[in-house]
């Protein structure tokens, strides 16, 4: 997926090539397209570029959905990648020869997250694997539909030890080991909408994701002095498999779609681009935020 933005980028009225030379601003230079083209090639490929060339990212959840799309995504922008996953080990080579494929280094680590010193081992292997990690993407997550008076307390620790728990602590492990690297780092969270918008019968997913938000908002402060932002995305409905119930009932589906004005459900690409902002440079100032990305879902309450 090479687009023309990927071969140079332009500053002020000139582009430049990565590492070489200034051109001019009359033309537009395109890896797809053989020649230059001015001022603009009509290449479809979506923008890519090197935004994050020689950076080193650990996500965790990455062998499918969300963290699969940003897995991609990144390398893609030129990151090398470590992730983490469940159980699928015969998808998760897959994407790593996938990613490799794209001139990119890519290991996946089958972890449970919601097992503390499994999140840790994950961090450590990353680091021994490649080095160092600059950027952490906590986007591992899953929900348990019930009527409140019925959840388990198994379910209720799936939840909670997945989606907090665990991010908690690994977020931990990577700030010490940027503390021992005595530089900074970028920490994204895939959060939800639901850590704002209630959600009945999913209490335990709500209670997570809100603890999320507040875990954002309080690290921006404590990590800062360290160089260290974090912030969060917070997706609407993506299709991705956590979906695939709503995905086939069609009355449900069209009960969402009436109440996005965008009138489509999110696509793990959509996620992917704005974590691509939120691990780049150009989010530098961002920090303790929770970025919505949710076609307008969030804040389309109406009377009637
Ligand atoms: P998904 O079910 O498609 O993928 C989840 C990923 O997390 C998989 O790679 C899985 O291996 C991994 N994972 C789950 N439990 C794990 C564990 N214990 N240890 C290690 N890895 C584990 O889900 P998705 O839709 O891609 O969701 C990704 C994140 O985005 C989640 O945090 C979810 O809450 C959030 N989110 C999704 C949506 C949506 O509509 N899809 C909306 C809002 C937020």
């Amino acid at each position: 997926m090479i687009c023309h933005e990927r071969a140079g980028f332009r500053v002020g009225p000139f582009f430049f090539l990565p590492n070489v030379t200034v051109t001019s601003a009359l033309f537009h230079f395109c890896n797809v397209c053989p020649t230059p083209r001015a001022p603009y090639c009509e290449c479809k490929e979506k923008p890519v570029g090197n935004r994050l060339l020689g950076k080193i990212v650990a996500i965790t959840g990455g062998s499918q959905g969300i963290g699969l799309a940003i897995a991609q995504r990144f390398a893609e922008e030129g990151a090398d990648i470590s992730f983490c996953y469940r159980s699928n080990k015969a998808g998760a080579d897959e994407v790593a020869a996938g990613i490799q494929k794209l001139g990119r280094k890519c290991v996946g680590f089958q972890y449970d997250v919601g097992i503390v010193s499994d999140g840790q081992k994950f961090i450590a292997d990353s680091v021994a694997q490649f080095g160092r990690i600059d950027i952490l993407v906590n986007n591992a997550g899953l929900e348990r539909n019930a009527d409140f008076w019925n959840v388990t307390e198994a379910d209720y620790d799936a939840v909670l030890n997945v989606n907090l728990k665990g991010l908690f602590f690994i977020t931990q492990a990577f700030v010490k080991h940027r503390m021992d690297a005595k530089t900074g780092g970028k920490i994204i969270n895939i959060s939800s909408v639901h850590e704002e918008l209630p959600f009945p019968h999913f209490a335990s997913y709500c209670a997570s994701k809100g603890g999320v938000k507040m875990l954002t908002r309080n690290l921006s402060i404590e990590l800062a002095p360290l160089g260290i932002t974090i912030n969060s995305i917070a997706p609407g409905a993506i299709e991705t498999p956590i979906n695939t119930k709503l995905l086939n009932d069609p009355v449900k589906l069209a009960a969402l779609l009436a109440n996005i004005p965008l009138k489509r459900l999110g696509k793990p690409e959509d996620v992917a681009s704005m974590a691509v902002f939120l691990a780049s440079d150009e989010s530098n100032y961002a920090t303790g935020t929770t970025f919505f990305l949710d076609g307008g879902l969030t804040w389309n309450y109406q009377e009637q």
